[in-house]
């Protein structure tokens, strides 16, 4: 063991110790790497197995807002997410420890039942687009300050924030940025106006687990009221999803005609998150959605 890894398990058995009142004996201590800067582990005590992340504390609020987010998730009773056992704050550490989704093996129908899932969560509406509370999207801070329309939504409080920051950190030209705001004036005639729905906010197959029934599990939420049109869109980006899954969610709540065309436009955002986040490989899809979108 490295010096490293025994002071991070030496913080773990605190957490442990916080957390499940008496210093179990741990019998599995497993790490995980997920897309940000947070580490994680999969740690098995007699009581179960549990996963816990943890970062330097220096994203404020960041474990809050997921465990709230994995909350209003949990509260619809659509599908598994995880019970968040806590999270706090241990000297300079922040931590969030929860349950671990075993995953031994997928139902033969997980994917359609995941379909209808994700279609009656997408039933789960609201007067307003946005939440009660911010959250994060990796590790950036994603508004959701409440308005009354999704487009408008989308453009105020996701692509703006996003080409926003990414010209002030160099990351796009003035060009390319004059060119977001012409696609803002474009976009209410691109994308249809839809009632907010309850989105994961995040979903791409990275969060995608399998619960102990092998059904499908969600973690990692940055929720909102959205488009839902948005969030299939996403889940389009990396792949992974099966047909099966947008077959059975079309059955349950379906979607206007033309949505294929209208993936990159929503896209833009993940992609525009990517740039900020990890640097220009991503620029090259921007810059061609937007060109295609404003001829
Ligand atoms: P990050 O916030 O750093 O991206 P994630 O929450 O996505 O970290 O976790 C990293 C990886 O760990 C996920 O992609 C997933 O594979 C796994 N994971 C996350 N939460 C759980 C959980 N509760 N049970 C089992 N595996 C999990």
């Amino acid at each position: 063991m490295t010096f490293q890894t025994q002071e991070q398990y030496q913080f773990i058995e605190s957490i442990l110790f916080e957390n499940l009142g008496h210093q179990p004996k741990v019998l599995d201590f497993q790490f995980f790497y997920g897309g940000n800067f947070n580490l994680a582990v999969k740690v098995t005590v007699a009581e179960g197995d549990y996963f816990i992340k943890w970062n330097q504390g220096d994203h404020e609020e960041m474990f809050a807002s997921e465990a709230r987010s994995l909350q209003v998730l949990s509260d619809t009773g659509v599908m598994s997410i995880p019970k968040v056992i806590n999270h706090g704050k241990i000297v300079d550490k922040e931590y969030l420890m929860m349950e671990f989704l075993t995953a031994s093996y997928k139902q033969a129908n997980y994917w359609q039942d995941f379909g209808q899932k994700l279609a009656n969560l997408h039933k789960h509406s609201n007067a307003q687009f946005g939440l009660d509370f911010n959250n994060y999207i990796g590790a950036l801070r994603q508004s959701n300050e409440w308005m009354e329309d999704g487009v408008a939504f989308f453009i105020e409080k996701r692509l703006k924030v996003q080409a926003g920051l990414a010209l002030y950190d160099r990351k796009i030209s003035e060009e390319l940025h004059a060119k977001f705001n012409q696609l803002y004036e474009k976009l209410p005639s691109l994308i249809p106006n839809d009632k907010p729905a309850l989105l994961h906010g995040d979903l791409w197959s990275g969060n995608v687990m399998t619960d102990n029934q092998g059904f499908v599990g969600l973690v990692d939420p940055a929720c909102y009221y959205g488009l839902r049109e948005a969030e299939l869109a996403f889940t389009t980006m990396f792949g992974g999803f099966e047909t099966s899954f947008y077959e059975a969610y079309h059955e349950v709540n379906p979607i206007e005609n033309g949505f294929g065309d209208r993936i990159p436009l929503y896209n833009l955002y993940p992609l525009m998150v990517h740039v900020n986040l990890f640097g220009g490989g991503y620029l090259d899809a921007v810059e061609k959605i937007l060109k295609k979108f404003l001829n």
